[in-house]
């Protein structure tokens, strides 16, 4: 029942907000250990899972991405993201390094994400690795992007997501022009209200496939980031995956055979591995975005 799908997953993905999950998860050993077998889509908790899952997908010829869900404090994720790049860089692998800009102190101090920032690029520099920044909810988008834009000023190893969903993003595309870094473009995966966002459909599809070749046209380097059969296809048909520096990047765990397909096909598949202590936060995400999800993890904690 679709409708009853989608009221536990926006109360999954309130309740995740308002962070309550994290108390009553951390307070039980069991239930701890009973969701995280539902949390398919995060390697583990450790940075040591998360590198071992991308050793095993490089070696299936899969591109990178790396992800860390722990926002304890801000000062904890900086040491953890520097200790990632370390490992990552010390591999010689090309992968790319995601985080909010939350977890690296936006909402205390902008100015403090902004010099946490500068210090992961320069340990970054000299290294094949790529820093990427998520966006997060719409209150949070124009400090996200005023960060972005005076690191990427500087250095040219980071990149930014944009939301197709939301109705400013046209506009905040073409107000990065002059910055080098890679565009990944996503649907959006915050609930918004319909003054600023639209909702999944045919359209946004459209709207999603118009900022992949503006971003294209802009001379930016693009990842097409969705599991989305119908924007791929179109993205393919209109021969946009192959421009240059085109690829596309999926969650772990999502649509794998997806991925595999399409990487057999020639096009470079890079893909997104999560680990970290907070996992529940991830884990109500993805059910929030995808309801069924409810049913595949039900059927995890059931399997173990
Ligand atoms: P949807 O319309 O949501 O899904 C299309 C189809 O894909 C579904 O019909 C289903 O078959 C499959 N599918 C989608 N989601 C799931 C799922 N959870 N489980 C199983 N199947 C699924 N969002 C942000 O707001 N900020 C970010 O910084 C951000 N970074 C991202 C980085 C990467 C690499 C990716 C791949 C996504 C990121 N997202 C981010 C999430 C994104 O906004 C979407 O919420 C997410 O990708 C699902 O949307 P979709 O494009 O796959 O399309």
């Amino acid at each position: 029942n679709k409708d009853w799908e989608q009221q536990a997953a926006d109360a999954l993905k309130s309740v995740a907000r308002r962070m309550d999950i994290k108390a009553y998860v951390e307070q039980s050993p069991l239930l701890y250990e009973l969701l995280k077998k539902a949390a398919l889509h995060v390697t583990g908790d450790s940075r040591k899972d998360g590198l071992e899952a991308g050793q095993r997908l490089t070696a299936k010829g899969y591109d990178i991405g790396e992800n860390t869900v722990n926002t304890e404090e801000c000062e904890t994720a900086t040491l953890e993201l520097t200790a990632l790049i370390d490992d990552l860089g010390g591999q010689g692998t090309s992968a790319r390094v995601s985080f909010d800009l939350s977890h690296i102190g936006l909402l205390p101090e902008p100015e403090l994400a902004y010099m946490n920032l500068v210090k992961l690029t320069e340990r970054a520099l000299g290294t094949e690795l790529e820093l990427f920044i998520s966006m997060e909810e719409s209150a949070k988008t124009e400090q996200i992007l005023e960060v972005y834009k005076r690191a990427a000023s500087r250095y040219p190893n980071i990149g930014i997501t944009l939301q197709a969903h939301l109705y400013r993003t046209p506009d905040d595309l073409a107000a990065l022009s002059a910055s080098p870094g890679r565009i990944r473009i996503v649907k959006g995966a915050y609930q918004e209200s319909a003054e600023v966002a639209i909702s999944r459909s045919e359209s946004l599809n459209e709207r999603y496939l118009q900022l992949v070749r503006q971003a294209l046209g802009d001379g930016h380097r693009v990842s097409v980031a969705t599991h989305d059969e119908r924007i791929i296809e179109e993205a393919i048909q209109r021969g946009l995956l192959t421009e240059h520096g085109a690829k596309l990047e999926m969650l772990y765990g999502i649509r794998p055979e997806l991925g595999s397909r399409l990487k057999s096909a020639g096009y470079p598949v890079q893909i997104y591995l999560t680990y970290g202590h907070e996992w529940y936060l991830y884990l109500c995400h993805r059910i929030a975005e995808y309801p069924p999800n409810l049913y595949r993890a039900v059927a995890n904690m059931a399997e173990s």
